[in-house]
């Protein structure tokens, strides 16, 4: 609250810091944006800026105005708000106080200042609406805005797929209604409960900007419309009360007045996206297969979109849009064949001519970021550089449709590029001869116009020009005038800022020159030691001028260049046109160039669901190896030819000629097992992002959706047990697999004890391949492989061969069929430098202990029976086998006394010798299963129950 007491100044401020409580206040004074009070202190303390005091009590803290960018983007780091007061008025012209007002509120998700923005992520910022989160099927509206490129999306989805949405496309803010007495709906509360770290930021709007009336009045604003309807959205319906929503808050952070036309011009209409036209990869699954960045550092470089940002030679793309493109190409694959296919096709046209690459590489070279430049350019934020960058992006247009011209694979990029370039090269060439080739940054520099463009402009610019020669000019004559005695000495001209220019005379001059002092009309103003100081009429005269003309100058060079502005955001929806087809090349052909460096192949899409690769690679991998990498091949689903030409129904009973759809992959630690599924996921995703794959064949049937789990890391999530994340996740994908899905498992049950676990996996494993998924399924268990047997046409077990050679082990990183016959523990640990005692322990122990591990095995096996006599008699149910009498039996039985014993054991306190003495107890035990069995194990029934 302003104080009588306060300063103008300060009164300005607080009444800033009311209309924007929650954002830190940066407020212009002179030289600096200044902070006061506890932003201050919060600035300070969150970035090191120095705390000083204005006034007593007045904790203040500044950063420089030209340092502002830089300091915003480690605020807005630091998850604050930010909002900017700028000066609005010409202190010099100020009677009092200067005018300021809120120019820009600075968001995560609102970021448009090119310095701030990381140039290969797009930035988008999401309002979300939900229905009624009680019920089980609630729904999600989502309006998801890329302010930096106008970009503008609407959607809805399953309010369980909210946070696989907003990941999909890089969100990094999402506003929602806050609701004054209720609790935030479960939905949002991880987006709420984050702190700084990836995941969108959560901001709060008051609810009823999210009223049908208000965000319907928001959207008819901004585009000038009564209704909706033409642009597919349903007025009133949650999508177009998030894009309502959503508006309002970027006409607030963008500062934009109601009445202002041409604000946020580049805001293109709502579109609803299409879902079904996607590959859903979910959040899980871009962290677990590294899409954007990898887990270990969490870098991009080293990721699937990291080998596409690269140097263009190897396979990077050219243009800031087209990094951002080639991440949302690769995060969100297509699910059409036509569409996919089509992209191949382009591909195929460039991998096969190097000429045809080249031409677009050097055509595309040039290419500045377009999208963020128009953006400013509607924002009214451009600057004379922006312009010119975006002058001469355009020009590159006709080269790359010169170089993909005489392709049909390319002839609707030609045809539109051609239908662009008539309106856009009339704009490049505009701007080229109107702005000078390399203006300064700002407009009030100067010397931004050429010569020659403005009549006006070019006469004051003369004015200062020939100012230097005129000057000349006059202290000859006046010399000349004073007919001094001393002719060759001529008289001074100087200038000062008390009384401007002036005519010096030195002493003895003026007193030879004092009769002729008022015929030149000379008038005294100074009288120092040796000299004496005159101004006269004349030489006033032409300071005005100057003056004059340097103000001229700048207000022609703003006219100028606000008129080509103003002609530029004509062009706004040709300049995105523009901008989507040069970013879609660049990415083609980073896929080209990739796929010529290192062979990759055209993926042959079906609609079959199959998947066969034929010796695949890992993308990322085998860049890293340099051709060290060990091919591998992958046949599931469906052989060609024999399958229907539809995705088979649970409910069919297997045919003759059915490959499996579940391949069960052991072997020991190390041998290749996670990288092997990871790379048929990332082919798969490859292909579907309408790339070649890394692979001598591939055909892959459409995939609706990837998942990827991996069994418990390290990482905890939000306070939950790493079981239960693992759990959970594998919940989400039993629950919504269809049998279009592809499902890539990794060590599932590894967060549990062994007995949990391996029930668990067994029973995932049997569900999955019942439902006829296409599922790659790495496990330690090697007990499942006897599923092998029970599911003959679903299961197929493949294992990664190691050489064993005087106990030591060579990995060979190959794929074969069959089971891994062990785990070579020891021997990787002794790889790993266990200390030899330790090792050749731990071997007499594994020795001891394989009889229990044999009584595991049989134990797998009859369970495995059981549930095949449970699936025939389920059959007229659902065809899933994994129902829970089995799950129930299966724990009950594998509890054997031996293992007990071990799990009673407290390893922190036994010694040595008591452990020796215990493992020597226990497997006198187990030297008598039978025994065991009968004191221990429940007998079980005929029909597979539990008596
Ligand atoms: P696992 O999951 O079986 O423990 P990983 O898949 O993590 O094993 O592989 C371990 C390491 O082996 C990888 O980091 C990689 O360096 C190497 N590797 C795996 N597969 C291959 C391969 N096909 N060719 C070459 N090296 C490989
Ligand atoms: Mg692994």
């Amino acid at each position: 609250m302003p104080a009588k007491t306060d300063t103008p100044a300060m009164r300005q401020f607080k009444s800033f810091k009311d209309q924007q409580p929650d954002c830190l206040l940066l407020f212009r004074m002179g030289d600096f944006y200044e902070l006061f009070f506890e932003d201050a202190v919060k600035a300070s303390e969150a970035i090191g800026l120095t705390l000083t005091q204005r006034s007593e009590g007045v904790p203040m803290a500044g950063v420089p105005h030209h340092q502002l960018e830089n300091y915003l983007t480690k605020l807005v780091d630091r998850g604050f708000r930010v909002a900017v007061a700028d000066q609005t008025q010409d202190p010099k012209e100020a009677k009092g106080v200067v005018d300021r007002a809120i120019t820009q509120i600075v968001t995560p998700g609102t970021l448009t200042h090119d310095a701030l923005l990381e140039q290969h992520a797009p930035n988008r910022v999401a309002a979300v609406l939900l229905d009624d989160p009680d019920l089980p099927d609630a729904r999600a509206a989502l309006a998801v805005v890329e302010l930096s490129a106008g970009s503008f999306e609407v959607l809805t989805c399953p309010a369980a797929g909210l946070l696989d949405e907003l990941a999909a496309r890089a969100v990094s803010e999402l506003i929602y209604p806050e609701l004054a007495d209720a609790a935030p709906p479960p939905t949002l509360r991880p987006i709420l409960a984050r702190a700084a770290g990836p995941g969108p930021a959560p901001t709060p709007r008051p609810a009823w900007h999210f009223r049908p009336q208000e965000s319907h009045e928001a959207l008819a604003r901004q585009y000038r419309v009564a209704s909706l309807q033409g642009f597919g959205l349903q007025d009133q319906s949650p999508e177009a009360r998030a894009a309502g929503a959503l508006v309002r808050y970027l006409r607030e952070t963008q500062a934009v007045a109601d009445d202002h036309p041409a604000a946020l011009a580049h805001l293109q209409p709502p579109t609803r996206a299409a879902d079904t036209a996607h590959c859903t990869l979910d959040a899980f699954s871009l962290r677990a297969l590294e899409v954007e960045r990898t887990i270990r550092t969490g870098a991009v470089q080293g990721s699937l979109v990291g080998l596409f940002l690269g140097p263009p030679a190897a396979g990077g793309c050219r243009t800031p849009m087209g990094k951002r493109l080639v991440r949302d190409w690769l995060c969100r694959p297509l699910a059409a064949a036509p569409e996919i296919t089509r992209r191949h096709a382009r591909v195929a046209a460039l991998t096969g001519n190097p000429a045809r690459r080249d031409a677009l590489a050097a055509a595309l070279a040039g290419v500045q970021d377009i999208p963020r430049i128009t953006a400013r350019v509607a924002l009214n934020r451009a600057s004379p550089r922006d312009l010119v960058a975006l002058g001469r992006s355009v020009e590159r247009l006709a080269p790359v449709a010169e170089a993909v011209q005489d392709d049909p694979a390319f002839a609707e990029d030609t045809a539109q590029i051609t239908s662009l370039q008539q309106p856009l090269a009339a704009l490049a060439t505009r701007i080229r001869n109107t702005l000078s080739d390399e203006p300064p940054a700002r407009l009030t520099d100067g010397n931004v116009v050429r010569d020659g463009v403005d009549e006006e402009l070019d006469h004051a610019r003369s004015l200062l020009r020939d100012g230097s020669k005129w000057l000349a000019a006059y202290q000859a004559k006046i010399t000349a005038q004073l007919d001094l005695p001393d002719a060759k000495a001529k008289v001074k001209v100087g200038y000062n800022s008390v009384f401007g220019y002036y005519i010096e005379l030195t002493a003895v001059q003026a007193r030879d020159a004092a009769e002729r002092l008022a015929a030149c009309e000379m008038t005294r103003k100074q009288t120092l030691k040796n000299a004496e100081r005159f101004i006269t009429p004349e030489l006033k005269a032409y300071e005005d001028d100057a003056a004059r003309a340097e103000g001229t100058a700048l207000d022609r060079e703003r006219a100028v260049f606000t008129a080509l502005l103003a002609e530029t955001s004509n062009h706004l929806r040709h300049l995105d046109h523009a901008q989507r087809l040069l970013a879609e090349i660049d990415v083609l052909t980073a896929f080209a160039t990739r796929a010529a460096r290192r062979d990759w192949t055209r993926p042959e899409i079906n609609d079959r669901n199959q998947l066969s690769i034929t010796a695949g690679r890992h993308p990322v991998l085998e860049e890293l190896l340099e051709g060290e990498f060990t091919p591998n091949s992958v046949d599931l689903g469906p052989t060609p030819g024999t399958a229907p030409d539809r995705a088979p129904d649970p409910a069919d009973p297997p045919t003759q000629d059915a490959r499996p759809n579940l391949a069960l992959i052991t072997g020991p630690n190390m041998a290749g097992k996670s990288t092997y599924i990871r790379q048929v996921a990332l082919i798969t995703l490859l292909a579907h992002a309408g790339s070649f794959v890394p692979a001598e064949a591939a055909t892959i049937g459409l995939c609706d959706r990837i998942f990827t789990r991996v069994g418990a890391d390290d990482a905890l999530h939000e306070g939950q047990s790493t079981f239960m994340v693992e759990m959970t996740e594998t919940a989400n994908i039993l629950n919504n697999a269809t049998p279009r899905s592809l499902i890539v498992l990794d060590e599932i049950g590894r967060g549990t004890s062994t007995l949990d676990g391996l029930s668990l996996a067994w029973a995932i494993a049997e569900s999955l391949a019942a439902a006829r998924p296409r599922t790659l399924f790495a496990t330690h268990y090697h007990e499942l492989t006897v599923l092998e047997q029970q599911l003959r046409q679903r299961v197929q077990n493949l294992h990664v061969r190691v050489r064993e050679h005087n106990g030591d082990i060579v990995f060979l990183h190959q794929i074969h069929p069959g089971r891994a016959e062990a785990s070579y523990g020891v021997q990787v640990a002794r790889l790993a430098g266990l200390p030899a005692p330790v090792v050749e322990r731990a071997a007499d122990i594994l020795d001891n202990l394989r009889l229990s591990h044999h009584t595991l095995e049989d134990a797998g096996e009859r369970i495995a029976e059981t549930a095949n006599r449970a699936a025939n008699n389920n059959d007229n149910n659902n065809g899933s086998p994994a129902t829970g009498s089995q799950l129930g039996l299966f724990t009950e039985f594998l509890p054997h006394p031996a293992l007990e014993e071990i799990k009673a054991l407290d390893l922190n306190t036994l010694s040595p010798l008591e452990a020796f003495d215990a493992l020597r107890s226990i497997s006198d035990t187990v030297t008598r299963p039978h025994q065991a069995s009968a004191d221990g194990g429940p007998e079980i029934a005929e029909d597979g129950s539990t008596i």
